[in-house]
């Protein structure tokens, strides 16, 4: 009986060998990529019921423009007015991580502003308002959108001045806002990725002298790869345009969004924010 054992556990043994052996190189990349999902401290990244909203452009309230992203001023008010009256406080997103982190977390009592690109509006129409309604908002830029002088661009000038301010957090969306899918493979792609998403942060921290840590993905495209790369570039969290909320399962480089839009009646806002 005791060689009945031994014939079972030889082959047995032969066959996790020949697992290692084959699968090797697969096993170093999954311990990479298994680190978006790890957790440990990481409820540290846990985004339990919070909604993380998404803003592109808010513009005067006389301006005509058709996009579905165009936020009159007058109705993104009411927006701040409708988060006051749910007794929601809006708060940075970096002090939204680490409240989650605390254990202490009221949730569904925090919201969080994000607006995406480089649009101008962004410094003579809405940051006026931040001030005066005294709101921590975080922007992700991207860098080829900011221009180094004139009234109608973003500078990196009216960047300083914004992030000096203490309510803007400036975050990095890209270099040229290109679709990243494109480059996962082939010809030159690697070295437009790194460019796309590395060079991006580095211009933004040598122009602000702040740290960059979290990366919105232009048209909020993204796959594996992408993600991967994202980690490797040196971000702690990335953001899609991924409609809805974040739980205990979601992959830290690939948070969603409540996208925005102008067509939003102020009933949907709150049961979208609710
Ligand atoms: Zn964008």
């Amino acid at each position: 009986m005791r060689n009945a054992g031994k014939i079972f556990i030889i082959p047995f043994l032969s066959l996790m060998i020949s697992f290692f052996v084959l699968h090797i190189g697969e096993v170093d990349l999954k311990a990479v990529a298994n680190g978006w999902f790890e957790k440990k401290n990481d409820h540290l990244s846990v985004f339990s019921k919070f909604p993380i909203l998404l803003y592109h452009n808010i513009i005067p309230d006389e301006e005509k423009n058709k996009s579905a992203y165009a936020v009159k001023v007058s109705q993104f008010i009411r927006h701040l007015d409708v988060i006051k009256e749910l007794g929601m406080r809006i708060v940075p997103l970096e002090y939204a991580l680490g409240e989650i982190a605390s254990d202490d977390l009221q949730r569904g009592k925090y919201v969080v502003l994000t607006f995406d690109d480089a649009y101008e509006n962004f410094y003579s129409v809405l940051f006026p308002l931040i001030k005066k309604y005294k709101i921590p908002v975080t922007l992700f830029v991207y860098t080829d959108g900011i221009g180094l002088s004139g009234k109608k661009v973003l500078t990196w000038k009216k960047l300083r001045e914004m992030a000096g301010s203490g309510y803007v957090d400036i975050q990095c969306h890209s270099r040229r806002h290109v679709d990243l899918i494109s480059m996962s493979s082939g010809g030159d792609s690697p070295k437009r990725l790194y460019d796309e998403i590395f060079n991006s942060k580095r211009i933004i921290e040598l122009q602000l002298g702040k740290p960059v840590k979290y990366f919105a993905l232009p048209y909020g495209r993204y796959g594996d790869d992408t993600l991967l790369s994202l980690k490797l570039a040196g971000y702690s969290r990335v953001f899609t345009t991924d409609f809805g909320r974040n739980n205990l399962f979601t992959n830290n480089f690939a948070i969603k969004r409540h996208h925005i839009k102008s067509s939003y009646s102020d009933e949907v806002f709150k049961s979208t924010i609710k």
